[in-house]
């Protein structure tokens, strides 16, 4: 069995910025990553990226084509395609899809996944969470769209996607948005949009190149059923920890942590998105927390 002095899951900014850190501080490392390439939501990343100090980045591809050129990354070698399946808390052994290892520290940096809809299960209209509404609206020009979701994000992308879309559906299962009050605001002037309230989707069929959605409401006077050509879910994300039961979660599978990054047991630590919520996932935290996360460990390893 391989023996890992830092064991790091998740390719995405928080892990290859801990990466960085091992390297800075003397730590030898592994980065193990489920996907075929390292970068995470980076990849998803359409919209300019203005709160990464001090650069201002087109989009995540830019940020993560610059990150991969950073100096410690050179010699890294992650693993790609392999995914941490479990953690033994007790004999610090670590199992993933192809290997297992004795890790005598673990990062884990999984982030998130978006949430699905079952009831659409199978559906190929469905557009994939990765789509970005700021770059690819346009490639929906004149077609009918249902967003689902009534946070930020998805009040975002119905008013990039009214853009260019002949109509969009918002369906909203609360009878009130989650989203800030800017967004309903501007969407009121949209006129071909429309918020369809205490809806949820019952079951789709596929009619020729579109498809019928057919709608639980608990409103009087709304439609039953929706014919669109695309439909783009938006109901939120949850951290990547199910492969992780022994640790303590919070919301939905986020990693609670100490003020180290330490889960329990100790060695096992938790960063970026996987271990912050919704509200505070951000490019800049994660990077930060790996800063924190792997000083720490040196300082363990340092001066036990
Ligand atoms: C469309 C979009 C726009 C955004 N815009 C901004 C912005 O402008 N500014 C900002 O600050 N933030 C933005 N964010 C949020 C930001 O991208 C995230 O906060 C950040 O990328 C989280 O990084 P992470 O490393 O924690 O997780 P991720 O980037 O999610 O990386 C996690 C990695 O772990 C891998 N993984 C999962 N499970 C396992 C496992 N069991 N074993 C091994 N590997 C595993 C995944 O494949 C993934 O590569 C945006 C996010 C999206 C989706």
């Amino acid at each position: 069995m391989e023996h890992v002095q830092v064991l790091i899951a998740g390719g995405g900014i928080g892990g290859l910025s801990a990466a960085i850190w091992c390297h800075r501080l003397g730590l030898s490392c592994l980065l193990v990553e489920k996907a075929d390439q390292l970068g995470g939501q980076l990849l998803q990343i359409g919209n300019e990226i203005v709160d990464l100090p001090p650069r201002v980045y087109p989009h995540g591809s830019e940020l993560l084509e610059e990150l991969k050129r950073h100096p410690a990354l050179q010699t890294l070698d992650p693993r790609l395609e392999e995914a941490v399946i479990s953690i033994d808390p007790l004999s610090h052994i670590v199992t993933t899809t192809t290997n297992r290892y004795h890790a005598d520290f673990v990062i884990l940096a999984t982030g998130v996944s978006p949430n699905l809809i079952p009831a659409l299960a199978g559906c190929s209209r469905v557009l994939t969470t990765a789509f970005s509404t700021t770059a690819n609206a346009a490639s929906v020009a004149g077609q009918d769209i249902a967003v689902i979701g009534g946070g930020d994000r998805a009040l975002e992308s119905a008013a990039n996607l009214s853009k260019y879309a002949n109509h969009v559906d918002i369906l909203v299962r609360r009878d009130h948005l989650r989203a800030r009050s800017q967004w309903s605001e501007k969407l009121e002037k949209l006129s071909n949009l429309r918020i369809l309230w205490e809806t949820e989707i019952a079951s789709y069929e596929p009619r020729e190149e579109r498809v019928l959605l057919t709608l639980h409401t608990k409103r009087a006077g709304q439609p039953s059923e929706i014919t669109v050509d695309w439909i783009l879910p938006r109901i939120g994300v949850h951290g990547n920890s199910d492969s992780f039961p022994a640790l303590r979660t919070f919301g939905d599978g986020y990693l609670h942590t100490d003020e180290y990054q330490r889960t329990s047991p100790s060695w096992i630590y938790a960063l970026g998105d996987v271990s912050n919520g919704a509200s505070y996932a951000s490019l800049s935290l994660a990077v930060g927390q790996a800063m924190k996360a792997v000083k720490h460990i040196s300082q363990q390893i340092h001066q036990p």
